[in-house]
């Protein structure tokens, strides 16, 4: 059995064109059986209603349904936990993953693949700030991190079930979920696709969320930021003691450096980069911290199916 997993917010235009296009997708394998495994992240719209009819008419379609909004990659943890197929493939609801994707997935899965990610050589419809923050987070991923798949984004992908069993294991809630299921290592590969316009509605990331995510996949995938704070600190105190030096020799030499601008700029730089580096810091406690309390990833309202 194949499961496929949709996380869900405020969906209601892609829901029923959604279930039609994969209904077609899945009819023309004839090899496997399938379960969908809609999850709903607390929509406020029709949506939960719209799944319901769908289940009421198919009964390989299960639902989950969140108490709060938790993120999508809270959502694809959920729906890769309780998935029973021998693979699970994740798409995303707005159809700008095309479903007929599950083909080439299994194919590729198919020749021993463990994971297989769906790399996208286009993307149709997004906006220019979208596209730029997508770069700037996969260059600093690329560069920060050991971490090497998915390259240059991947948001689709199939996981065999022995990944799935590995993931299950790991409770991490600061995170990404894509990084975190590269970083199990197995035998991956990739497919390409052109990622489609949204069917309808429009994206619910927020700036916010997305700044979080970039800092979530650095700090659980780089030490560079906390192990460079030392050297940063090092060179900051080489420059005040070069700066010492010149002020005595120009002491000596009977002109005294005059004050008050350098020594502003002197005080707001250290200033700066001491406070940059408490924050650091901050990220890093808060998270052991909050890691620590073991709040669950999700609150979940109902599950059927
Ligand atoms: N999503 C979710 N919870 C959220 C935001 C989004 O489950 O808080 C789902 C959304 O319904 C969609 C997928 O995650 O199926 C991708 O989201 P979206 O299309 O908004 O993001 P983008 O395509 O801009 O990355
Ligand atoms: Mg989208």
């Amino acid at each position: 059995m194949i499961s496929v997993i949709f996380p869900v917010y405020d969906e209601e235009d892609n829901l029923n064109r959604l279930y039609q296009r994969l209904d077609e997708t899945v009819s023309r394998i004839s090899d496997q059986e399938f379960e969908f495994i809609f999850v709903d992240d607390c929509s406020t719209d029709e949506s939960p209603r719209i799944l319901k009819e769908l289940r009421q008419q198919d009964a390989r379609v299960r639902i989950v349904r969140f108490a709060r909004n938790s993120g999508s990659h809270a959502a694809i943890a959920y729906g890769l936990n309780c998935a029973r197929g021998d693979a699970a493939v994740v798409l995303a609801a707005d159809l700008q993953d095309p479903p007929s994707l599950i083909w080439g997935l299994l194919d590729e899965w198919q020749l021993g693949s463990r994971m297989v990610w769906g790399v996208r050589t286009k993307r149709e419809g997004e906006g220019f700030f979208t596209l730029v923050f997508s770069k700037i987070y996969y260059f600093l991923l690329n560069w920060l991190t050991s971490v090497k798949a998915p390259p240059l984004g991947a948001d689709v992908f199939l996981a065999d079930r022995a990944v799935i069993d590995a993931f299950r294991n790991v409770t991490e809630k600061h995170t990404s979920v894509f990084l975190l299921l590269a970083w199990l290592g197995f035998r991956q590969s990739q497919i390409e696709y052109v990622k489609e316009k949204r069917y309808a509605g429009r994206s619910k990331w927020r700036l916010g969320q997305k700044i979080k995510l970039t800092v979530d996949s650095l700090l659980a995938f780089s030490d560079i930021p906390i192990r460079y704070m030392s050297v940063l600190g090092f060179f900051t105190a080489l420059l005040g003691f070069v700066y010492a030096g010149y002020v005595f020799w120009s002491y000596v030499h009977g002109s005294p450096v005059e004050g008050w601008s350098s020594l502003m700029v002197a005080i707001l730089v250290v200033g700066g980069i001491q406070m940059m580096m408490l924050g650091v810091l901050g990220e890093y406690l808060w998270r052991t911290y909050d890691e620590s309390r073991c709040r669950p990833r999700q609150i979940v309202e109902y599950e059927i199916g």
